[in-house]
């Protein structure tokens, strides 16, 4: 099965000459898309491609250069903003716009003079969400995570039986995803702690989830289930997700029913979706480990044991109001790999989700779950870092936290390195948590 194309031959390099240093984010064999303008403008919203230390603007790009036959049709959607109908055209098309912005960013195109006038600082931009997201699903497919949060509250039985047969998950908050930057407001909510009677107040236990985030850029009819073959045809891309959590808020209200206001408060992703496209080189076979059950055959597929798995380094970042007082750095809280924190790949986190006839829709988004590697020290959440909140983890300066506090800023980033193949990365969101109201 040839994965790669000519857009990942790690010999390709770009005319801008940023995207050419080993290690950038966005190298030419990247170009995830983001919908953008200039900040502070009212511009109308565009999408945007980054390329090295620039990104392209597909509104101008659209209308100062000239491109081969079909591209501008493809383009017209991305200069108006509208990133839910460019994924309406499918896959094929995705393809197509891919392998004309790698020919027009390449070094010696002919293209370049005309889209030199293009490129943009980021600096001077502003991101929005990338398309109206109409529901908002999180699975639970890390499990490590599962196994270390199970064990907080059930140490003899840490994983339920169904975890190893079924992509566990809830239902989201749509309204409430926020791309990159700005302030997290402390949620307020119900928790009961030692006394008789539960109090409302500000979550004294605010944590994030380390998580990626799958965009959906295919609908299915509601009663049409869409099986291992094309399933993965139905995402578009990744981004990094962060699932703030208010742990005591959650451990209240949990049963029966799952999470609800422990979460809904906000989920932030990053302005820059990265397609699956970008991420053949870093493909893997799925499989379990031995003694683990195989997956039941709707959640099986030659492609997806051949391929469906992806090598995704993941990261969260802390630094506290302290820390940027004193110009000191941010220091990483959480690091794991997709290929050893998640149980499902996606491609059956989406048959699953429509094995029943639920019908996901353009723009919907899905969260894997937190992702903690197995080691211990490597959880995605500071829940399973500080033990329930019993050990306090220890932060240079001196500081130390349990869980988040008011100023802290958090950051997610992730990025995919393989022998043979270009670093590619996702970029970061971050999120400061300011006071409750
Ligand atoms: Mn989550």
């Amino acid at each position: 099965m040839q994965l790669t194309d000519a857009t990942h031959d790690p010999a390709l390099k770009s005319w801008v000459e940023s995207a050419n240093a080993p290690g950038h984010d966005f190298p030419i064999q990247n170009l995830p898309y983001a919908r953008l303008r200039r900040a502070r403008s009212d511009e109308p919203w565009r999408v945007g491609v980054a390329i090295g230390d620039f990104v392209l603007d597909l509104k101008l790009a659209s209308r100062q250069c000239p491109w081969g036959d079909g591209v501008g049709e493809l383009l017209a959607p991305l200069a108006d903003g509208d990133l839910a109908t460019f994924m309406s055209l499918g896959p094929a098309a995705w393809k197509l716009t891919r392998e004309a912005l790698s020919l027009a960013l390449a070094a010696e195109s002919e293209q370049a003079p005309f889209l030199e006038l293009c490129l943009v600082p980021p600096q001077e931009l502003e991101y929005s969400l990338p398309c109206r997201i109409g529901n908002y699903t999180d699975f639970y497919a890390g499990i490590h995570h599962a196994r270390t949060v199970g064990a907080l509250f059930r140490p003899d039985n840490p994983l339920l039986p169904n975890y190893p047969w079924v992509p566990i998950g809830y239902h989201g908050r749509a309204s409430s995803v926020v791309v990159e930057g700005g302030s997290v407001r402390r949620p307020c909510g119900q928790t009961k702690g030692d006394a008789a009677e539960p109090v409302f107040g500000p979550s004294r236990r605010l944590d994030y989830e380390l998580e990626l985030g799958l965009w959906v850029g295919a609908a299915n009819e509601l009663g049409e289930r869409v099986d291992m073959i094309a399933a993965e045809s139905r995402l578009f891309g990744l981004t990094p997700l962060n699932d703030w959590s208010a742990r005591d808020i959650q451990a209240w209200e949990y049963q029966p029913l799952g999470p609800f206001l422990s979460k809904s408060f906000a989920t932030s992703v990053s302005p820059w979706i990265v397609s699956f496209d970008a991420l053949a080189p870093f493909r893997r076979p799925f499989t379990r480990p031995p003694g683990q059950p195989q997956p039941l055959p709707y959640l099986d597929s030659e492609r997806n044991r051949e391929a469906g798995a992806f090598d995704i380094h993941v990261e969260a970042w802390l630094q506290t109001a302290r820390m940027k007082a004193a110009r000191q750095p941010a220091v990483r809280l959480s690091h794991a790999n997709v290929l050893e924190a998640a149980w499902w790949t996606p491609a059956q986190l989406v048959a699953h989700h429509t094995s029943n006839g639920c019908n996901l829709q353009i723009g919907d988004l899905l969260g894997t779950g937190t992702l903690s590697g197995a080691q211990a020290g490597q959880g995605g959440s500071l829940l399973e870092l500080s033990g329930g909140g019993r050990r306090p983890v220890q932060l240079p300066g001196g500081e130390t936290r349990t869980f988040l506090e008011d100023g802290d800023t958090l950051t997610l980033k992730a990025w995919c390195e393989a022998p043979g193949a270009v670093r590619v990365g996702f970029g970061s969101v971050s999120g400061t948590i300011a006071p409750a109201a």
